[in-house]
């Protein structure tokens, strides 16, 4: 039985920043979201001084962390894209020319319907599933709620305009998330577009497409003209098979929501991508707080089915209330049980509301580094001018030694965005101001998602701020 430390550290009532910090005390490294087992879990609540028939009473939720399909029960299912890129680049206009290659649409004579997630199929049979929400807010937004369903992005860059700043904020989010990257140079229908000059600009982010001897598979295209779109296709199936995307079908379904809404006619409507199993039509269900019992299942061509398999997007009819995107779901024995686990998750978030933990720790321990015994900072920059932008982040990486190191997620020029705010908060990083200050939106975010913030106007109180905290947070153990 395994548990990861936020959760515990919710049942227990205490924060997960102090349980990784008691747990790195007896030489664990690991992260708020990574499981530890019964013993330490034990361990850990005597530790704290509570009682631990605590811990077994509200054991009620559902435990999938160590639930793990034996190897042979797993099937290649099809890789599940987000398209990201700058504003007017062509997202939009791609998923669409994408949508129109596949080979079912004809023939199905279904209407397309809008349900949040695509999934075409190739003449040659294969099945890719893509995120219809263009844009890195989703993307992030569901990542900081711990949902990682992407497994390809797709960048798009107009070859008329260059890298933008969506397009480095695009970027910057897939690195953090650790999502293999494609791109996909739009717009070279245009007589202005340079692709070349793309892949140049590249370089400097580190990204080394294909045509430059690189890892970073790059494609043109011209959504305007379907051009390159078997192409990128292509691609994207190889990418897929690098990674070896399987899940086991045969067993009772897990999914993620990706978008939910609720109907006036229909009651509550939420559009799930399939993890593992196959979800079936009166399958009763957990889904975040809500539970409910599948009544209907809708796809993307707006055709009933009865049954729907892994990374395939389905809408589903019957839940209780509208979850959240984000959310999981996990089909379970009966309705009984179904209502336990959803009425405990509510129990718990009502408790979460009223004692939210200061962001503070958690940045720091959220954001150990599982591999080598080094500790990450994490922390996003934005100044007023390029050139002091430059200067801080070399400052800060100078600052960095054998045992902790300053991750730089983003920086840039500029107001604080309310993209900041989500990668900051995603990654457990506070924000660092240099003579600017968030804009109306992001300060709401902040407030909201109490993500910490930093203002200087002198470089060296920046760092001097910044070394402080990396020691104070590797304590006098190191
Ligand atoms: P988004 O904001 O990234 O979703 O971009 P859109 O898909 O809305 O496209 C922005 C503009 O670029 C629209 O006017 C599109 O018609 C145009 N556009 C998109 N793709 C292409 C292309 O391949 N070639 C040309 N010439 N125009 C394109």
């Amino acid at each position: 039985e395994a548990i990861t430390v936020q959760e515990l550290a919710n049942r227990m009532a205490e924060k997960g920043a102090d349980l990784v910090k008691a747990l790195f005390k007896m030489g664990m490294m690991v992260t708020v979201n990574q499981t530890i087992d019964q013993d330490t879990a034990e361990l850990l609540v005597t530790e704290f001084g509570h009682n631990l028939t605590r811990v077994s009473a509200s054991d009620v939720d559902i435990d999938t962390a160590g639930d793990v399909d034996a190897a042979e029960t797993l099937k290649p299912r099809p890789p599940v894209v987000t398209i990201m890129g700058h504003v007017d680049h062509g997202k939009t206009s791609l998923l669409d020319a994408l949508r129109g290659t596949d080979v079912v649409a004809g023939e199905a004579g279904g209407i397309t319907q809008h349900i949040g997630a695509y999934q075409i199929k190739t003449k040659n049979g294969d099945l890719v599933t893509f995120l219809d929400t263009p844009g890195h807010e989703a993307f992030t937004e569901m990542r900081q709620r711990g949902a990682n369903v992407t497994d390809i992005v797709v960048l798009v860059v107009a070859a008329d305009d260059g890298l933008m700043p969506q397009t480095i904020e695009a970027i910057n989010h897939t690195k953090a998330a650790g999502v293999p990257m494609i791109v996909a140079i739009n717009k070279v229908d245009k007589p202005e577009a340079n692709p070349q000059r793309i892949r140049e600009r590249l370089l400097e982010h580190e990204i080394v497409v294909e045509a430059m001897s690189g890892d970073v598979q790059d494609v043109e295209v011209s959504a305007k003209n379907r051009t390159g779109l078997d192409d990128l296709i292509e691609k994207i199936l190889l990418q897929a098979e690098l990674m070896e995307l399987r899940a086991n079908p045969d067993r009772e379904a897990e999914g993620t929501v990706i978008e939910a809404k609720l109907d006036k006619g229909k009651g509550p409507l939420a559009t799930v991508l399939v993890n593992r199993g196959t979800l079936r039509t009166g399958d009763v269900l957990v889904v975040g707080t809500q539970s409910g019992r599948v009544r209907a299942m809708t796809d993307d061509k707006g055709r009933q089915i009865k049954e729907a398999t892994p990374s395939m997007p389905v809408e589903v009819l019957g839940i209780g209330g509208v979850p959240h995107a984000g959310d999981t779901l996990t089909v379970v024995e009966n309705e009984a049980r179904a209502r336990e686990v959803a009425a405990y998750r509510q129990e718990l978030a009502t408790e979460r509301r009223t004692a939210i933990a200061p962001a503070s720790l958690d940045t720091m321990f959220s954001a150990l580094a599982d591999k080598a015994n080094v500790i990450e900072y994490p922390i996003v920059v934005k100044a007023d001018v390029q050139g002091s932008t430059e200067a801080i982040v070399n400052a800060l990486h100078k600052i960095s030694n054998d045992m902790i190191k300053v991750r730089v997620l983003n920086s840039g020029v500029g107001a604080i965005t309310e993209s900041d705010v989500t990668l900051a908060q995603a990654s457990g990083a506070p924000i660092v101001g240099f003579n600017v200050r968030p804009n109306a939106k992001a300060r709401e975010l902040i407030e909201r998602h109490k993500v910490r913030m930093k203002y200087f106007d002198v470089i060296y109180h920046l760092t001097d701020d910044i070394r402080k905290e990396m020691a104070g947070e590797l304590g006098p153990e190191r």
